[in-house]
């Protein structure tokens, strides 16, 4: 049988990592087993919905290059993909439920089940509620609803036996059915809960495989129950492990917590971007760390999810980041930094050669579009800020005797060329007996402000004559 695998997210805001994490990871699941990849919109919660967020959740796909074969814009026969369009389906399969005796109505009033609470508060044990519609009699039922009395529709579920099922990450997981509630399927307002809309709609849609986040992991028993009380089969299941931020907590905003757009719009390119999300709780069998999305689909291998919390570890993502940015070819490194530059500096009137210049000077130690900015201060600010190292450097009397050297003899240079500053510097070297550290260490500092910079005579170039003079007379009049 096709593998039918859904990606089922609340349009609730942006798309986070470990959202975009749980995609990928149903994504390679499924592509990895040549199946279709569908995405369900889950806005059944009203008050949590936000507008475009549903827009952003494609755009974020189609920048990861997940393609999707079937949701609301590229509809198969399963739809509608998107669930307040499907009120009507969960009504009429939660009366069903309620003519199997599987479910019931429920009047309990909001004040009558805070007094349950209360009232389980009191003997400390948790609330759980007690079942007490399921026993109105059937004239009380009718007689109440063409009242039109508000209510709900519960699972009924058989409180005796264990409910067991093997999840493909976590093994076997048996739930007591004692502890699982009479959870509510259809709220007064005509709307499902997740709990009920998920199961019937994983259903209706051919799901074979259900990839979700492991907050899941319980309450999947009771899924399963409703599974088993319409007799339909029952779906396998991929939970996955949380996410945490590097203190040690679950991922949120505070402890850096960020969304794709986010990363995206901070120069993380979206194949780095995907390829650090796979290794969030999955790894090769040969501890590979760069793949294309071709080649995670090639190898992912479910078995390898570990059951460990991941953590989200900003160093590793820039590390991989890095790595993506160093094969970019000019004009993608230019699209990725360019808005960063021109936002933080004038560039309007600067050449276009020297700007690629400029970026290809730090391709190599870019972990991120944005990070060009702070980089390349040096060529953009009128001064230079000298950090206590450098100042510590520049105090040398022998430096000084250096820099002076080189002022004479950049004073003096009518073209400041690569090879004339190449030129410059080897003679120097020759006539003036400076080696080593000497000859490149004090040009570079005075000059860029930094003791490991990007290459000298490339920086020299770019800063130009005028700026190089200025900073070395900035100095020597200081000592
Ligand atoms: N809408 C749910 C969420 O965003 C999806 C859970 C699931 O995949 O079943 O958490």
């Amino acid at each position: 049988m096709k593998e039918r695998m859904r990606f089922a997210p609340s349009p609730t805001g942006f798309m986070h990592i470990g959202n975009l994490r749980t995609a990928i990871f149903g994504y390679l699941y499924c592509k990895h087993n040549k199946g279709d990849f569908i995405v369900r919109i889950e806005d059944t919660d009203v008050a949590r919905k936000v507008e475009k967020a549903v827009d952003l959740i494609f755009k974020t796909l189609d920048l990861c290059s997940m393609t999707v074969d079937e949701s609301f814009k590229q509809p198969g026969v399963v739809g509608p993909y998107i669930q307040s369009e499907r009120l009507d389906i969960y009504r009429k399969y939660a009366i069903d439920l309620v003519a199997k005796k599987e479910a019931y109505y429920c009047f309990c009033s909001e004040a009558e089940l805070e007094e349950q609470r209360e009232a389980s508060r009191n003997n400390s044990s948790a609330f759980i509620y007690d079942g007490r519609c399921f026993k109105l009699s059937e004239e009380e039922i009718k007689m109440r609803l063409a009242r039109g009395d508000k209510y709900v529709i519960r699972q009924k579920i058989k409180k005796d036996g264990i409910s067991v099922y093997e999840d493909l990450v976590y093994g076997k997981i048996e739930v007591e059915n004692r502890v699982l509630e009479d959870q509510i399927l259809l709220k007064s307002d005509g709307y499902p809960t997740y709990n009920f809309a998920n199961v019937i709609d994983d259903h209706l849609m051919g799901i074979t495989t259900v990839v979700r986040g492991n907050e899941y992991l319980m309450s999947t028993a009771k899924y399963n129950l409703l599974y088993d009380a319409f007799g339909f089969p029952r779906p396998k299941y991929i939970h996955l492990p949380l996410v945490l931020g590097e203190d040690g907590q679950k991922l949120s905003k505070r402890n850096g917590d960020a969304s794709f757009m986010d990363l995206y719009n901070e120069g993380y390119l979206s194949e780095a971007i995907v390829n650090y999300l796979a290794l969030l709780g999955w790894s090769s069998a040969d501890n590979k760390e760069i793949f294309t999305m071709d080649e995670l689909i090639d190898v992912f291998d479910v078995k390898r999810i570990s059951k460990a919390p991941a953590t989200y570890d900003v160093k590793k993502l820039q590390w991989v980041n890095a790595h993506y940015i160093k094969k970019l070819q000019i004009n993608e490194l230019r699209d990725l930094t360019i808005k960063h530059l021109s936002n933080a500096y004038d560039i309007s009137n600067i050449d276009e050669i020297w700007l690629d210049r400029l970026i290809k000077l730090y391709q190599l130690e870019l972990k991120y579009g944005k990070e060009i900015v702070k980089l390349s201060s040096l060529f953009f600010e009128k001064n230079v800020v000298y950090n206590d190292e450098c100042l510590k450097f520049l105090q040398d009397n022998e430096v000084k005797k250096v820099l002076s050297v080189y002022y004479n003899y950049i004073i003096d240079m009518s073209d400041f060329s690569i090879e004339s500053i190449n030129k410059m510097i080897n003679d120097i070297k020759i006539n003036n007996g400076i080696k080593g550290k000497m000859l490149y260490m004090p040009i570079r500092v005075v000059a860029s402000g930094l003791m490991h910079g990007p290459e000298l005579v490339e920086t020299l170039y770019l800063l130009g004559k005028d700026k190089v003079i200025d900073r070395l007379k900035d100095y020597l009049k200081e000592v």
